[in-house]
């Protein structure tokens, strides 16, 4: 436990909680934050005990699940066992958590496995009242991953924006990403009047805005020199190593499920 990341959070009425196996930096740590009885994603599910004193600490009525990632809906399932927690996920992410997704080798070690669940799905309207006066907006931005979604709550002006910021400047990609979709999908979030930012990994962003900005005008730039490079001939890998230097220790140690080539070879899909 040595190496574990625990830290306790509170952006005035929420309360966050920071857990992780080990302390690698913002990518392999993940924050569960709370409002009342709501709680916004379920965590990694090697963090099961952790989260679990959480969840004692007061009562758990609804679980908001942002995408199928283990991180995000990792614990969906014992909440709702043990603490008949009703636990909500977009339809898209329904078959997933119900049958299983690949979940490679340093996934694993990172977050652990999940069990398989049957999480009910979002409404279609995508609004929800949580029962505490509140109305929580969902609003698909995919891209990460096909099935996400983000959280806004209008009155507060707060977006939980699952996994869509994370970082302005990303340099390494999995196969599955979209960046024409996550291009869209920073837009679309940015059209909201939200004031604070609340990223899955980096918890509450400082100028939340300005943030998500820099990853829509990177992001943008990234693909544009990808595709002028591609249009004069250089092969992906003469891209990557122009754009993003070479494979390193990242790449490795994911198994070239998370690298460069996969970030130029993504921009170049469409
Ligand atoms: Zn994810």
């Amino acid at each position: 436990m040595f190496f574990a990341v625990y830290e306790r959070l509170n952006f005035g009425p929420l309360e966050g909680l920071r857990v992780g196996r080990f302390r690698f930096g913002v990518n392999t740590s993940f924050v569960v934050w709370r409002l009342g009885s709501t709680w916004v994603e379920s965590g990694p599910p090697n963090r099961w005990p952790q989260l679990r004193a959480f969840a004692q600490e007061q009562r758990v009525e609804t679980v908001l699940i942002t995408h199928h990632h283990e991180d995000h809906s990792g614990n969906g399932g014992r909440l709702q066992e043990l603490y008949g927690a009703r636990v909500l996920a977009p339809a898209l992410s329904l078959p997933l958590l119900q049958s299983g997704f690949p979940i490679q080798f340093y996934r694993r070690q990172v977050w652990g496995v999940p069990p398989r669940w049957q999480a009910e799905a979002l409404p279609d309207s995508h609004q929800f009242p949580d029962g505490q006066g509140r109305t929580w907006q969902a609003l698909p931005i995919p891209g990460h991953a096909h099935d996400m979604v983000a959280y806004y709550l209008p009155q507060e002006g707060w977006l939980f924006s699952a996994d869509l910021y994370v970082a302005a400047k990303v340099r390494y990609g999995k196969r599955d990403d979209r960046p024409d979709q996550e291009i869209d999908s920073l837009r679309r979030a940015l059209q909201l009047p939200f004031e604070h930012l609340f990223c899955a990994h980096r918890g509450h962003v400082p100028n939340g805005r300005q943030a998500l900005q820099a990853k829509l005008n990177y992001l943008t730039d990234l693909r544009g020199q990808c595709r002028d490079l591609h249009s004069q001939g250089r092969s992906p890998r003469e891209i990557q190593h122009r754009l993003l230097g070479r494979e390193d220790h990242v790449s490795y140690l994911s198994g070239f499920h998370f690298c460069k080539s996969n970030l130029i070879k993504t921009c170049l899909m469409f």
